[in-house]
């Protein structure tokens, strides 16, 4: 008996032992982040003033520490923004804050909280209010300190609500982000009666449109309807499949899907069914081969012939050899269709280390720089010579040109771009939609029964759509049921040839 309280007690110790650890280590980590986050920061002020110098605009000077950031803690380019920005806003205008997350008296989340809660109060209140936070954030978790800052802005300044709420609104936005095996997450601030709004409408489209037989559940059927409310149809179709649904004879009359906006990098044997490689949803990343054709099924097509296949001279060599001969459209500016969608097919993405900006909404960029005046002297506007960059980052390489920065960026053969910062470390991205298009791993076409696999609905195919040398090509695409029959029959035909 005593023996056995001895051991509870001395678990009850060891607990109390872990958790007294766990808060000191805690505050370490809290005390190092803030460190983190005032290292950037400054890095940040020292990028800006040099830019302000050399005449950079004042919207932009400095935003390339976060790229810089990026590369050198293999860090994402928004993180090292959203570091930099609660740095300068604690800086600036919460002394507090910045002095107890710097002591490890707060966390990183917990500093977040009082930032965005204060981020549009006037600065008289908030050098009334901005203290009182920061000793009960000490006490309190992030969703805990944002209710109670909340209820005390209201009470300190009620009619600076109304403005607040305008400045909070004025940061609406959505974003969709890649999340795992092909599906995508949305976020979105609204004005909250846009918000509701919204739910409503989904809420409502799932209740009446689809009948009880219906097989998604309402959570699904809300998710469709979200889509549904974007590609054209306006309306849920529901899926029970019998005839004597409610909604049979209206679902016969909506719309078919728009085509789908985005754009897919797909190897020709995938597309045709004959292998199963991964695909490139630009902007997104790998999603598999079934997906692509899926999207597929209603897109237009640019075809992209192997670069290996064709070798192209080195950008250096455009330039250096006289007897290169330029064509008329290489020494336009802006690119012609085809090698536009070339480029941005095979680059897949903004070509900077870690930006995820899909090559479709980026700039094309000349590596070496066009010459306006004559053209043939400057870099030509071939395949080669430019890359998909995002407005960001394409300022960036301006920047560099300009020597506005110190920045180098440098292509390489085979499409390497390398980035190095101003401190000289360096970064090189291949782009990302050449072993999609080309892929070197073979990936034998999946036909296992009982593979879960969305069937198309209607004709597999509309050759309309098709343009000419795809057409040879998708007349022989395989709806994934037609696959399992054609590699079913072929056993079938093996068995029956060994039985006799
Ligand atoms: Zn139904
Ligand atoms: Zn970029």
């Amino acid at each position: 008996m005593i023996e056995c309280m001895t051991e509870t007690a001395a678990e009850l110790f060891a607990a109390r032992a872990v958790i007294e650890e766990l808060r000191v280590v805690h505050s370490e980590i809290a005390v190092l982040e803030a460190k983190q986050m005032a290292l950037m920061t400054a890095l940040y002020t020292l990028r800006r003033e040099e830019q302000l110098d050399l005449g950079v605009a004042y919207l932009h000077a400095g935003e390339d520490a976060a790229t810089e950031i990026g590369i050198a803690l293999k860090m994402s380019q928004r993180s090292a923004d959203l570091l930099i920005n609660l740095g300068l806003d604690l800086n600036n205008r919460c002394p507090a804050t910045l002095e107890a997350f710097a002591a490890g008296r707060i966390d990183l989340a917990q500093a977040r909280a009082i930032s965005q809660t204060l981020a549009n109060v006037p600065d008289s209140v908030r050098a009334e209010l901005e203290p009182k936070v920061a000793g009960y954030a000490e006490d309190h978790d992030p969703a805990r300190i944002k209710r109670t800052a909340r209820r005390w802005l209201l009470e300190a300044d009620p009619e600076g609500q109304a403005v607040r709420r305008k400045a909070a609104e004025a940061d609406r936005y959505v974003s969709i982000s890649a999340a795992d095996d092909g599906t995508a997450v949305v976020d979105a601030v609204l004005p909250a009666a846009g918000g509701q709004t919204l739910y409503e409408r989904l809420r409502e489209m799932a209740s009446t449109q689809v009948c009880g037989s219906d097989p998604r559940t309402t959570t699904q059927c809300r998710a469709d309807a979200l889509v549904a409310l974007a590609d054209g149809t306006g309306r849920l179709t529901c899926q029970c499949g019998r005839p004597d649904c409610p909604h049979a004879e209206i679902d016969a009359t909506t719309p078919a899907p728009r085509k789908v906006l985005v754009q897919v990098g797909v190897s020709a044997e995938t597309l045709a069914g004959l292998r199963d490689n991964p695909a490139l949803l630009a902007g997104f990343g790998a999603i598999d081969a079934d997906l692509a054709r899926q999207l597929a099924r209603h897109a237009r097509f640019d075809i992209i012939t192997d670069p290996t296949e064709t070798p192209a001279a080195p950008v250096r060599a455009v330039k250096a050899t006289s007897e290169t001969t330029s064509t008329a459209t290489e020494l336009r500016y802006r690119p012609g269709i085809r090698v536009a969608a070339r480029v941005r097919a095979l680059d897949g993405t903004c070509r900077a280390p870690g930006c995820q900006i899909p090559a479709a909404a980026t700039d094309l960029d000349h590596q070496d720089r066009f010459d306006h005046t004559n053209p043939i002297s400057g870099g030509h506007t071939t395949e080669d010579n430019l890359g998909a960059r995002c407005r960001r980052h394409h300022r960036l390489k301006t920047h560099s040109d300009n020597h506005r920065n110190q920045w180098q960026v440098i292509h390489h053969p085979g499409r390497e771009v390398e980035w190095v910062t101003p401190t000289g470390e360096s970064a090189t991205t291949t782009p990302e939609g050449v072993p999609f298009l080309f892929p070197t791993v073979f990936v034998p076409p999946v036909t296992a029964d009982g593979v879960p696999e969305a069937e198309p609905n209607g004709s597999i195919w509309d050759p309309g759509i098709a343009e000419s040398e795809m057409t040879e090509l998708l007349h022989v695409y395989y709806s994934p049921a037609q696959r399992r029959e054609a590699f079913r029959a072929a056993r079938h035909a093996r068995q029956a040839q060994h039985n006799m």
